[in-house]
């Protein structure tokens, strides 16, 4: 963010701003590439080719085939299609076992189907915001027909065991599928052994610097999907509808570019820790949720008991910097979070939390601004 005008960016978890590495070649991509990757002639050749690059590129970065990724129009959308294809009534599946913690996109996809006859099991998370493994072991005996949980929270930035977790359900002869909307980009995808990562995982560019309105879902080669939108039989079937090429290529372009250049995980921890301590030091009833649990390098939650979260948001707003009272999209909800709620965090210090998540160029000059305006 320019300071010169004075607007301090550090909402990165609703949205990242984007990378110059897409930025830069925007209007190209626009201009040059508008043929329908499907189409037989040159310029459709031409689209075509900067997809496949494009999925050569993520498929490095997130180490799977590239035939594992199948684009869609965000997480939300790879979620719904995950979901679904185990949920829905025309599927013998019926049962998922997912925390309360999940972000809307999930709960919302597998609470449609509840009135139909799913059945939703709840594994406990613990007062840090982690999963209990001791009850997924539990829940897992019941033999749910897919296990979903997030491996980067969007409000707490509270990082899941991710291995640990596949290798439970796989052990139960459980699929899994993972939002990692928050962690690709943040975090180097983990390179799973064999057959042992996820069956499926859901994510968006907007959140690491690739244009909105694009995603992708993984799907491991063992595993088959109902598609949620078939269309003309695009992608193999799983996904209909004419390829989005600019944010597809968006998103190609961010993964080169953290393949040469990694987020700097290390110097943007480094920030969000001092403001953390600052933080404490200048406001000491302050809480810093699941301050104790792995997180996400950028992601603070905190609340200052007395103080009203909305009020703070919109008086810091005025002041040119941006926040957030949790996840975006519950922002100007007045229910308190569920997130927290899940995590056993009282009311009104669920009233009093804003949630503070950095980018890779915030620099400590932003938060001694924020601090010194809370
Ligand atoms: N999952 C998580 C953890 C998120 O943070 C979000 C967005 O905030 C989503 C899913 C949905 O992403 P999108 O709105 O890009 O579809």
């Amino acid at each position: 963010m320019d300071p010169s005008h004075q607007q301090i960016y550090l909402d990165y978890n609703a949205t990242s701003p984007l990378s110059l590495a897409v930025a830069d070649r925007l209007p190209e991509l626009a201009s040059r590439f508008f043929a329908n990757p499907s189409s037989p002639h040159p310029l459709g050749r031409g689209t075509r080719k900067m997809i496949e690059q494009a999925t050569t590129d993520l498929s490095r970065f997130l180490h799977v085939a590239p035939n594992q990724i199948i684009y869609t129009s965000g997480a939300t959308e790879s979620i719904q299609t995950v979901i679904s294809s185990f949920l829905s009534p025309d599927t013998p599946s019926r049962s998922i076992a997912l925390p309360r913690t999940e972000h809307p996109a999930v709960l919302s996809a597998a609470r449609m189907f509840e009135p139909g006859g799913a059945v939703l099991h709840w594994i406990k998370v613990g007062p840090d915001g982690l999963v209990e493994l001791d009850h997924l072991k539990e829940l897992l005996r019941q033999r749910p027909d897919l296990v979903s949980f997030c491996a980067a929270n969007n409000e707490t930035g509270v990082l899941a065991p991710v291995q640990q977790i596949c290798t439970l359900c796989h052990d139960a002869g459980v699929p899994v599928h993972v939002d990692a909307t928050q962690w690709v980009g943040r975090l180097p995808w983990p390179q799973m052994p064999d057959g042992n990562g996820p069956d499926f995982v859901s994510f968006s560019g907007h959140k690491f610097g690739a244009l909105k309105g694009c995603g992708a879902l993984i799907v491991s080669p063992r595993m088959t999907l109902n598609p949620l939108i078939p269309g003309g039989g695009q992608q193999y079937g799983a996904r209909g509808g004419t390829l989005n090429t600019t944010g597809i290529v968006s998103m190609g372009l961010v993964a080169a570019s953290l393949i040469e250049n990694p987020y700097p995980a290390d110097t943007v921890r480094n920030v969000r820790d001092t403001m953390e301590e600052q933080l404490l030091e200048k406001i000491p009833e302050a809480v810093i949720h699941a301050r104790t649990a792995p997180r996400l390098p950028n992601t603070s939650s905190v609340a200052i008991p007395g103080r009203d979260a909305e009020e703070m948001v919109h008086q810091l707003a005025r002041q040119g910097i941006s926040i957030s009272t949790g996840s975006a999209c519950s922002t100007g909800k007045l229910s308190p979070s569920h997130v927290l709620l899940a995590m056993g965090v009282p009311t009104d210090l669920i009233r009093s939390t804003i949630r503070i998540s950095l980018g890779p160029l915030s620099s400590s000059m932003e938060v001694d601004c924020l601090l010194k305006a809370l």
